[in-house]
């Protein structure tokens, strides 16, 4: 599998209209990007790599985060992040969340290319914690992505990083009533996180084997399974819309396909 796959994927494109280009094809960033392979390229002692973050050499998982000042993932959201992760992964000492620097807000852009995010990255990803623990990147970001056509909430890439747009995700959600508002927010910023962190452990595909095929083929990186966290519809108006509706939202969940592929992997079968 040594898929030159460290792709950028364009999460939860949400709509103006009924023509919104919400399935933007996945930009291919083509070969080169850092990121851990599964096919024994990798060094054992990097501790961000699919492998350091699924299997047990690294009991520990750290999911460094900085945000940019003003910013931050809502109480609750790292729980329901974590919560989603965790299972699937063979950590001893469990999936913590750190928030470790703030980015003043002059380093922030209002518009954010992919080169903008991944020098940002470069900078602030300082693989924080004990040696002996995996570590991946999430930057908290204000402004918005300008890569591609669409509204993106989240990217991620290199099987490292992923930064979230958290103006982005308030404009979605925002159009919740007062009283869910807090609520649907807090569950679209889960989703996008989890999506995200689900690339970055090599979800769908990426370069995790699959245990049976279930990848979108139009949808290259996503699950077919609508009801999958890794479902590309994640993408689209009916994810943040079905959270504005109430009770018919997504769960944090990953699908059965996805959670094989990590069994797998995890497991060495
Ligand atoms: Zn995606």
């Amino acid at each position: 599998m040594a898929r030159a796959f460290f792709s950028l994927f364009l999460v939860l494109s949400i709509a103006c209209g009924d023509d919104s280009p919400s399935d933007t094809p996945t930009a291919d960033l083509g070969p080169g990007r850092d990121g851990g392979g599964t096919d024994g390229s990798v060094e054992p002692t990097n501790r961000s790599t699919p492998e350091a973050y699924i299997r047990g050499a690294h009991p520990s998982l750290i999911v460094e985060v900085d945000v940019v000042e003003g910013v931050a993932p809502r109480d609750g959201v790292g729980e329901l992040m974590v919560g989603a992760l965790e299972p699937l992964l063979d950590k001893a000492e469990g999936v913590s969340i750190r928030v470790d620097e703030t980015i003043p807000a002059a380093r922030a852009l209002d518009e954010w290319t992919f080169a903008d995010v991944q020098a940002l990255a470069l900078e602030t990803f300082d693989e924080i914690g004990p040696s002996d623990a995996a570590v991946f990147h999430t930057l908290w970001l204000t402004g918005r992505y300008v890569e591609s056509e669409g509204t993106i909430l989240g990217i991620a890439w290199g099987n490292r990083y992923l930064a979230i747009f958290a103006d982005t995700i308030d404009g979605a959600c925002s159009g919740a009533l007062p009283l869910s508002r807090e609520q649907v927010c807090r569950e679209a910023e889960a989703a996008v996180w989890t999506h995200e962190a689900g690339h970055v452990i090599g979800l769908v595909n990426n370069p995790l084997p699959m245990a049976t095929p279930h990848e979108d083929a139009e949808h290259p990186g996503h699950t077919s399974n609508p009801d999958g966290v890794m479902y590309w519809s994640y993408e689209g108006p009916s994810f943040i819309d079905g959270l504005i509706a109430g009770g018919s939202g997504p769960s944090f969940a990953f699908g059965p396909e996805s959670i094989a592929d990590v069994a797998a992997f995890r497991d060495g079968t």
